[in-house]
């Protein structure tokens, strides 16, 4: 409303100034266009006199001529008359009575007369110059030296009638010079010339004082009227008689001007406009102030000139300007009237529509604060879900490491320790395997509640991911406190837990991490705490460890063994060696056992058991197996053909290897390729292999048994070493692991063992290798058990295969001394 009231009043303001500033032109133009057509009019006027005069005076001389003209040829006729009706007279009393007749003839307000000459230029008649009659005025000539009366003679002898020009003097004024226009005709019963002449100053003065008089007459309008004057200031026409000849050059009017000077210099100089006051004031009126226009005529030395008095048009203007004002005062009225109604209208509906548009907005705001409201809540469980996992509820990882960055400062202002505890729940793949997810899902939330109630304020756990929490433990006093801690986490799963009716033993395995020796951020402590429990479980499940530096070596070196594992066969680094195995009845060699080496440019020799591990780990042993049996068979065919006394070849095949499932299709593929005898060949296979998957293994033993391979169970003894096994899986072959050779001879349980196996051995016609003989001790005592086959550094270590062949024809010369 305010901005309405303040937009109002400046329209007003506006409008008020718009109608003042068009009242101020209306009145201007008014004014201006008034003046100019006063100025118009009375110029108009006085050029009208002026043309009228000058029309009167071109007349002057077409009027003289005719006059005198028609005067000579009345004189003519007079003559002409008097001189038919008195034939009867002597010549003399003829010429008596014509000139008695002529010489009082006047005319032209008595200035008119005749004049008689005969034609040699003797006066005859002149009424007013008496004196020269008789006399011969042949010669005589004018003030400019004309011959005045022999031209007048010569024109009537040869034109019979003409007029005439020259320049008399006026008897009255001496010395002056007159225009005179003359007519004469000859008279010829006398030889005669009458004539008479008219001074054109004389008719001009006629013309003047008629026109004067007119002009005198002339009024226009109400005051209007023409005046005249000549160069001197003296007036000819005028209203005011008693000005009339009054020379008034130097007159001034009230405001001193010299006005009538000025209005003579105007008009000489072209003509125009003068403003100033006149002495004469018209009647009812009290200002005589007045513009005039005047021009000059200078032939009769005449200033014509009108004027208008300018009070009686400042009254009517005044009267007009007045009528303008009133009506524009009377609109600006009606205006500013109609504004504020309009306002007030407008006002009244802003007011409504404001109401109303309050109303809605209310209406909105409380829509949209409880939008907002929403929104928040919405934002809080996003920020909860961003920051907490789905399943248990607890923090999840960006919350752990805000968390631990925050211990972390809180521990360094305090100089204590913050434990970074990473904890993994042993075998939990075998409890969704067994159960399903659905139970392995709530195991995992009834184990994060049990962490959860371990915890102190400022102690915080987080699921990781899987089956894996971290937690932290910040201001610890001692690395002992950290170990309390473990312990108590560990101690969690003494006691069972039930889930939907089903109870579930577990266990986990927990890598630590301090701040500040293992590590200064999070992401560090995280990750080593991860490493701590990595090498825990490597090494055995349900344990608690400590991060140290071995462990980081042990990393380290893992690390390295992967990346350099990934391009050994590219690189060429892996080759195979074979030791022989050896009739121990004949000392003959029986067969090879292909064995595995892998010399590397950083890691130098590395074991086959790291290798195979390794290779396991990382998905690699498929490849490197494929390498080893094609290796293995090809060189072994090649050195030593398929035939009778052929070598049997023995190849390790590694649990996750044999378990494939292309692992059969494979194998007869290579050895289809590389030609060797299928009976040549025995599968290696170790003990554990049975326990973790005897129901997957069992079919691919008998597989391999029908395709005409031997099985051979390798480092038995070491394992559970079920005597359930040999009698139910297609075994071969069994090979006494190298620790029991190795105690046999010190140790009775070792010897009684070995005794036992080679004994099953027999019992289920089964091969009985012995792994590892390094003495001939143990090669004699082996022999002494009946022990079928034996293999060690006694008889020869893994050779390449020229070493090997070279071995091989050695053995067969011994073995042909021997017997
Ligand atoms: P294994 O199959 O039991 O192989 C016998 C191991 O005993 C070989 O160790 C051999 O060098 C060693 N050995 C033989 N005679 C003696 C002896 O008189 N004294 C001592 N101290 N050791 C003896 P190696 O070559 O280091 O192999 C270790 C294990 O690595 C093998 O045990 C086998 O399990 C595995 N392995 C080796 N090559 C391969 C392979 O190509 N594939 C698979 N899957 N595993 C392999
Ligand atoms: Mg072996
Ligand atoms: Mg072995």
């Amino acid at each position: 409303m305010v901005l309405m009231a303040i937009f109002i009043t400046v329209v007003i303001a506006i409008l008020i100034n718009q109608n003042h500033y068009s009242l101020t032109k209306d009145i201007g133009s008014l004014r201006e266009n008034f003046y100019s057509s006063e100025r118009k009019s009375i110029q108009n006027r006085v050029i009208n006199v002026a043309e009228q005069i000058e029309s009167e005076k071109q007349r002057t001389e077409t009027l003289l001529q005719e006059d005198v003209k028609q005067r000579v040829n009345e004189a003519l006729s007079i003559a002409n008359n008097l001189y038919k009706t008195h034939q009867g007279e002597s010549p003399e009393r003829l010429k008596q009575i014509l000139l008695e007749a002529l010489r009082p003839i006047r005319f032209n307000q008595g200035r008119g007369y005749y004049f008689i000459y005969d034609l040699d230029g003797t006066n005859i008649m002149h009424p007013i110059l008496t004196h020269i009659e008789g006399k011969n005025l042949w010669d005589l000539q004018d003030v400019r030296g004309s011959y005045v009366i022999r031209d007048l003679a010569n024109l009537a002898k040869n034109s019979q009638q003409a007029y005439h020009r020259w320049w008399w003097s006026k008897p009255e004024i001496l010395n002056s010079e007159f225009d005179k226009i003359g007519y004469v005709a000859h008279f010829e019963p006398f030889n005669w010339f009458i004539g008479t002449g008219e001074y054109v100053v004389d008719v001009e003065q006629d013309i003047q004082r008629r026109l004067i008089a007119r002009i005198s007459d002339y009024q226009y309008e109400d005051d209007g009227y023409i005046f005249i004057m000549n160069s001197k200031g003296a007036l000819l026409s005028h209203p005011n008689s008693s000005l009339i000849g009054v020379e008034r050059l130097d007159a001034v009017d009230k405001t001193g001007k010299k006005y009538v000077k000025e209005l003579i210099d105007t008009a000489k100089n072209g003509g125009g406009f003068v403003r100033y006051h006149s002495l004469y004031t018209p009647t009812g009126s009290s200002d005589s102030s007045k513009l005039s226009f005047v021009i000059y005529l200078p032939d009769w030395d005449w200033v014509i000139g009108t004027g208008v008095y300018l009070r009686p048009v400042e009254d009517f203007l005044s009267d007009r300007e007045a009528q303008i004002t009133e009506r524009n005062q009377r609109e600006l009225e009606q205006v500013i009237l109609a504004s504020v109604f309009g306002a007030l209208a407008l006002g009244i509906i802003s007011l409504m529509i404001g109401n109303a548009v309050g109303k809605r907005f209310r209406r909105l705001k409380t829509q949209i604060s409880s939008d907002f409201r929403q929104l928040e809540s919405a934002k809080d469980q996003l920020q909860y879900q961003a920051l907490h996992d789905s399943l248990t509820s607890l923090p999840n990882r960006a919350y752990l490491i805000d968390f631990i960055r925050q211990a972390i400062s809180s521990s360094s202002q305090d100089n204590t320790l913050t434990a970074v505890m990473f904890v993994d729940l042993d075998d939990f793949k075998k409890v969704n395997d067994a159960f399903g997810h659905s139970i392995g899902d709530k195991l995992l939330t009834q184990v994060g509640q049990r962490f959860d109630a371990l915890l102190r304020s400022n102690q915080l756990v987080s699921r990781f991911g899987g089956d894996e929490f971290v937690f932290c433990f910040p201001n610890l006093g001692s690395v002992s406190d950290a170990e309390r801690i473990a312990a108590s986490i560990r101690e969690i799963f003494q006691s069972e837990i039930e889930v939907e009716g089903k109870v579930i033993s577990s266990s986990c395995s927990i890598g630590v991490s301090l701040y500040p020796q293992d590590g200064l951020n999070p992401e560090d402590l995280i990750a080593k705490a991860d490493t701590a429990l990595y090498t825990s479980k490597a090494r055995r499940k349900g344990k608690v460890l400590f991060f140290d530096e071995s462990i980081n070596k042990r990393v380290q070196y893992e690390l390295t063994l992967e990346k350099q594992l990934r391009c050994a066969i590219k690189n060429d680094e892996l080759y195979m060696v074979y030791q022989p195995q050896i009739e121990l009845c004949s000392g003959k060699i029986e067969s090879v056992e292909a064995l595995l080496r892998w010399h590397n440019p950083e890691l130098g020799h590395v074991s086959p058991v790291e290798l195979i591990r390794k290779a396991e780990e990382i998905g690699l042993i498929h490849e490197i197996g494929q390498f080893v049996i094609r290796t293995a068979c090809q060189t072994i065919v090649k050195a030593c053909p398929n035939g009778d006394n052929a070598l049997g070849l023995s190849i390790n095949i590694s649990p996750s290897q044999l378990i494939a499932k292309d692992f059969l299709s494979v194998l007869n593929t290579i050895i289809d390729e590389e030609k060797i005898d299928r009976q040549r060949i025995t599968i290696e296979i170790t003990e554990n292999v049975l326990i973790d998957d005897l129901e997957i293994v069992t079919p691919i033993l008998t597989q391999l048994r029908e395709h005409g391979f031997a099985i051979s169970l390798d480092d038995f003894g070491t394992g559970f070493s079920s005597l359930s096994y040999l009698c139910n899986l297609p075994i071969n072959e069994i090979k006494i692991d190298r620790s029991f050779v190795d105690k046999m001879l010190i140790n009775e349980q070792s010897d009684a063992l070995i005794r036992a196996i080679i004994a099953i051995g027999k019992a289920h016609s089964m091969k009985v290798v012995a792994e590892g003989i390094e003495t001939n001790e143990q090669n004699q005592h082996l022999l002494a058990h009946d022990c079928h086959l034996g293999q060690g550094y006694f008889y020869a270590k893994p050779l390449l295969i020229d070493d090997l062949m070279d071995f091989k024809q050695s053995n067969i010369t011994t073995s042909c001394i021997n017997k």
